[in-house]
């Protein structure tokens, strides 16, 4: 399961997830994490049984962690399968199938925002 956190600038000097893996002992994987003026934000995956685990401690740190059932949304109807989206997206999300139709593995995305900026049909979207 990914989570999205979001912490202050302030907290973003803190180790918030070290703390959290400390005190939780569930193993946190930190797939993208960016720091600006203002705030910080972490995409990680922590397993599905630990989530709401996690969830807690993080907000008890005063950060916030909001769940991601699904990343990126792919439309159907708008994709022309032209691959556009196969060699922009870094974590190989995109592949065609043996017909040469666009194959999603959701599960890979990190939430870049690439793929839905080079899209000619603007099918692809992303829930954060
Ligand atoms: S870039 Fe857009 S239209 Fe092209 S294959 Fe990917 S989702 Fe489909
Ligand atoms: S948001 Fe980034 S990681 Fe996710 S599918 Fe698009 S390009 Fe790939």
């Amino acid at each position: 399961m990914k989570l999205l956190v979001t912490f202050s600038r302030k907290r973003g000097r803190e180790p918030v997830i070290a703390q959290v893996v400390r005190d939780t002992g569930v193993l946190i994987n930190v797939e993208r994490a960016q720091i600006d003026s203002h705030e910080g934000e972490a995409l990680i995956e922590v397993p599905d049984d630990a989530c709401e685990l996690v969830r807690e401690r993080i907000e008890a740190l005063g950060a916030t962690a909001h769940r991601l059932d699904r990343t990126v949304v792919h439309n159907r109807e708008e994709c022309v399968d032209c691959g556009a989206c196969i060699s922009i997206c870094p974590q190989d999300v995109f592949s065609f199938d043996t017909d040469w139709r666009l194959v999603v593995d959701e599960e890979r995305c990190v939430l870049c925002g690439k793929c839905e900026l080079a899209c000619p049909h603007r099918a692809l979207s992303l829930q954060a």
